[in-house]
């Protein structure tokens, strides 16, 4: 019969990777929980009006990119290709502002969007994303960059890059967005496909084209932070001024664009300079005026999301995974054994040791073996010598050290046990 197998651009995350994301993910949400910020969970599919008016439909994500389907009932429903318009609906859904007015809040989970699968994009990929919903104030944008970074930092990636810009207010931008089309028309003929397509419909796209020829036209053309407000131009200075009191460098970028509508004012990514292929890790920004256009009453907000697939790529070399451990092997051989062994694995589950049973009929020397080859800190032995007189034996690995108790001693032995384990695996730093 033929296999089936995993949808193109989706993979398994395999127990001993998963290692390394629950590693990120512990550091990430210490480093969060830091912060005072708090997580949030929404459904990973949410009606299609979502995405169209949020994110905009002439943006690649809505046109191109969206898992979008019509349901049994014929709803028109999107999996999520990112968090922040899923966070708002459940922002002002749940008047969320009515308790607090400042929400600190970040989110992790996957994402879906239809792309060309290559190294660093999937079809279903994560990110983890921070949103700091309620403030107008630069020290906000300042604050999540600072998170995003310092996010990078505690996994030991420092080769990086930010890129920031001011795409300043909707009105500014409608004006910079005439006068970039007039430009650009000039050279129509000499502009790639795509950024022909967008002249119309999504101009300011254009500036983040990757095409040589495009990118040549584009260093003549007019740019953004000519057309800042004074109100723009403050609020971006501000965020700078903050960025250098932090410590942090960035790169003023004019043709920093985002890919989604409802950004103003502060935009930004962060790049590696480390990795050959997709280099972008986080983008975020400032987006005042989705939440009054998704229904709820004006909130200013700014947020970012990082793609943690890129980011364990970048981290995984740098991690030390601690080393695999159990408390306790349990080996035992024969039937009345195996009664023992059972008892007692009941014992230790109830205890919250860390625990195995070998459940092979092997010789001894086979499964102490394993019980080396699981980390055991101790082994637990009952064969018929022990059955007979009604003893277990405790082995411990590391020093070969072997004592028997019977079985009534063992369960009064609790709290030798604990202090025993946590002597073995203080020695063995586990
Ligand atoms: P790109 O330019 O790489 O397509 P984007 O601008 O579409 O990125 P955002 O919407 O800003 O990406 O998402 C934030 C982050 O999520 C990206 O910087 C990236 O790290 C990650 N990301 C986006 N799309 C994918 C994908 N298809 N697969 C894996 N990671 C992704
Ligand atoms: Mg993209």
């Amino acid at each position: 019969m033929a296999k089936i197998q995993a949808i193109r651009g989706t993979k398994d995350i395999l127990p001993d990777e998963l290692q390394y994301w629950e590693f990120i993910h512990n550091k990430i949400s210490n480093l969060l929980e830091c912060a005072n910020y708090q997580e949030i969970r929404t459904p990973i599919f949410e009606s299609s009006d979502l995405y169209d008016r949020g994110i905009g439909k002439h943006t690649d994500i809505v046109n191109k990119e969206m898992y979008r389907f019509h349901d049994r009932s014929n709803r028109d429903i999107t999996l999520r290709p990112e968090g922040t318009a899923g966070i708002v609906r459940a922002f002002i859904e749940n008047k969320m502002s009515y308790h607090q007015n400042l929400q600190r809040l970040w989110y992790s989970g996957p994402m879906f969007r239809y792309e060309r699968p290559q190294n660093g994009r999937q079809r279903q990929f994560h990110q983890l994303g921070i949103e700091f919903i309620g403030s107008l104030d630069a020290r906000a944008d300042s604050e999540v960059i600072h998170l995003a970074i310092s996010i990078f930092n505690s996994l030991n990636l420092t080769d990086l890059k930010l890129d920031i810009n001011s795409i300043g207010k909707i009105e500014d931008r409608s004006i910079y967005q005439a006068k970039l089309q007039d430009y650009l028309q000039q050279y129509y003929d000499d502009l790639d496909p795509d950024s022909k397509k967008r002249l119309i419909n999504n101009p300011i796209r254009i500036l983040d084209s990757k095409n040589t020829n495009t990118q040549r036209i584009l260093s003549e053309a007019p740019k953004i932070s000519n057309f800042l407000s004074l109100e723009s131009q403050k609020h971006f200075d501000a965020v700078c001024n903050y960025l250098k009191l932090l410590d942090i460098s960035y790169n003023i970028n004019n043709n920093l664009v985002r890919g989604l509508d409802y950004y103003n004012d502060t935009a930004f990514e962060i790049k590696t300079l480390t990795s050959k292929g997709q280099d972008t890790v986080c983008g975020g920004g400032r987006y005042d005026n989705l939440i009054e256009q998704l229904g709820g009453i004006e909130t200013p907000a700014v947020g970012c999301a990082i793609g943690l697939e890129r980011l364990l790529l970048l981290a995984k070399e740098k991690i030390e995974l601690p080393n695999k451990y159990i408390d306790f092997y349990i080996a035992t051989q024969g039937e009345k054994a195996n009664e023992a062994g059972m008892k007692i694995m009941n014992v230790l589950h109830q205890q919250l040791f860390k625990i195995e049973i070998d459940v092979s009929t092997s010789n001894f020397g086979k499964q102490i073996k394993q019980a080396n080859k699981k980390g055991a800190i101790a082994c637990i032995i009952i064969g018929n010598k022990e059955v007979e007189q009604g003893l277990v034996s405790i082995k411990w690995m590391s020093t070969q050290q072997q004592e028997s108790m019977t079985i009534m001693q063992f369960e009064h032995s609790i709290s030798y046990l604990k202090k025993k384990i946590l002597f073995y695996k203080s020695i063995n730093s586990y």
